[in-house]
């Protein structure tokens, strides 16, 4: 039996957060991961020849508790390429032309989709200010696509770009967690494609994750898998998949909603479900320096988007999404290369890279995005639940899916703590 006053599940960037938030202020904290890294769904590994981002990636300024990270650890930015040209499939057929073209195809459809993005959600920090919200909750957005009047064309790559969005079929895609995100980026649906794949962090979102790691100063115990935790008058108990028990005040668990049913809470939590998300991200090295360029497709191919990340010592790496890991693995070279060669059959696909997050058993989803229907319960499952708290990007308020997301719930988790 370990005793302590905090005991934080995960030490991903909510954790972490937590765990340094608490520790500056004197409150003893044990964290326990399961995996034997740091940093969760961000972890840049060494892949095809460089180090490459298996997770999280961008950030932005937009995005306020991620980039005071960044400044209080004196980080560098770098950009991705800006394509010089694209390629998109559309009407059973590839055209190609410049990025402006594309996105000039996609913009009345994104435009008319967001328009009433700060009349539901003005103050991106405030999700549930208009009580009527909930009315907006059921809908999908492909309902909402559903009723625009946009040429084929067009429609079918505004599906395509909300597959990428979600990371997932946009028959399954919370509508306001759509709005939301458009909210956090002021209404404007450029700024939000920007503030989404653009900037990226120099040395990897594992220099940060290990900055704050290193300022919590926090004793993290590795490859525990939690199990269980249990509350009565005095504490909670958190026993580990291995047998072994923890004794704390209180509990801050940061799983992932989708594999957060793999632990037993006695009380139970609110009812919760498995996020929208389940798509996957690839690492694809082609052959020759090419000209960096940008690729999109509708909603049923198995890769939806694909840009240039590196070009060097002879060969193109770009980073490419589909919305269903079931369908394509990230790691299967010759089926990638298949799915990439819709739009690029003159480029030859040399390997590939990715983890699987939705079969990961620590994740199960890959960045948190609402089902229809999820906004309301995401209402209850913000609330303290007797002693335990649950904090992480799934449990955001303002930009919920993202780094900045994980970051903002730990402080406000801190705090609450705190307080307490
Ligand atoms: C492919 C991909 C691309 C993404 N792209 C971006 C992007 O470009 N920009 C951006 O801002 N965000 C992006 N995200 C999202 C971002 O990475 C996440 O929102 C954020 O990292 C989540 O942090 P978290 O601490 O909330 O959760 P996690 O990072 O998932 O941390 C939870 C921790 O709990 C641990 N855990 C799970 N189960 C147990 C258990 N039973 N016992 C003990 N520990 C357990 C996990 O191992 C993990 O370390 C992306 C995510 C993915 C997967």
């Amino acid at each position: 039996m370990n005793d302590t006053d905090v005991v934080v599940v995960g030490a991903g960037f909510a954790g972490l957060t937590v765990a340094r938030e608490l520790r500056r202020r004197g409150v003893s904290v044990l964290v326990l991961e399961a995996r034997d890294r740091i940093g969760g769904r961000t972890w840049t590994d060494n892949r095809l020849g460089r180090p490459l981002e298996m997770g999280g990636t961008w950030v932005h300024w937009t995005q306020p508790h991620i980039w005071s990270e960044i400044t209080r650890y004196d980080l560098e930015i770098t950009r991705s390429p800006v394509p010089q040209r694209a390629f998109w499939h559309a009407g059973g057929r590839v055209h190609e032309g410049s990025p402006d073209e594309l996105f000039g195809l996609l913009d009345p459809g994104m435009t008319a989709m967001l328009a009433d993005t700060r009349e539901w959600f003005d103050r991106p920090y405030e999700p549930f200010l208009r009580a009527d919200c909930h009315a907006l909750d059921g809908r999908t957005v492909l309902d909402r696509i559903g009723a625009l009047d946009l040429p084929a064309d067009e429609r079918e790559l505004l599906e395509g770009m909300w597959a990428l969005n979600f990371n997932a079929p946009p028959e399954v895609a919370g509508l306001t967690q759509a709005l939301r995100w458009c909210s956090a980026a002021s209404g404007s649906w450029q700024l939000l494609f920007e503030s989404c794949a653009t900037y990226k962090l120099k040395d990897g979102t594992t220099a940060l994750a290990s900055a704050i790691a290193a300022d919590a100063g926090a004793d993290i115990r590795f490859g525990t898998v939690v199990a269980a935790v249990d509350q009565d008058a005095d504490g909670a108990t958190v026993t580990a998949e291995s047998g072994e028990t923890f004794r704390a005040s209180q509990v801050v668990v940061t799983l992932p909603l989708s594999v957060l049913g793999a632990i037993r809470f006695e009380p139970g939590l609110p009812a919760h479900a498995r996020q929208a998300s389940q798509g996957l991200k690839t690492w694809i090295a082609v052959r020759g320096e090419v000209e960096p360029f940008v690729v999109m497709g509708g909603k049923d191919l198995p890769l939806t988007f694909a840009q240039t990340e590196y070009t060097g010592d002879g060969n193109t790496i770009l980073v490419g999404f589909g919305p269903e890991a079931a369908r394509l693995r990230p790691d299967d070279v010759d089926a990638v290369a298949k799915a990439f060669a819709l739009w690029r059959p003159d480029l030859e696909v040399l390997e590939v890279a990715g983890h699987d997050w939705v079969a990961d058993r620590f994740s199960g989803e890959t960045w948190p995005m609402l089902r229809p229907g999820q906004l309301r319960r995401l209402q209850a499952l913000q609330q303290p639940h007797g002693r335990v708290h649950l904090a992480g990007s799934d449990y955001a308020t303002g930009w919920a899916g993202f780094i900045d997301g994980a970051v903002e719930s730990g402080l406000r988790t801190a705090r609450r703590l705190l307080d307490h």
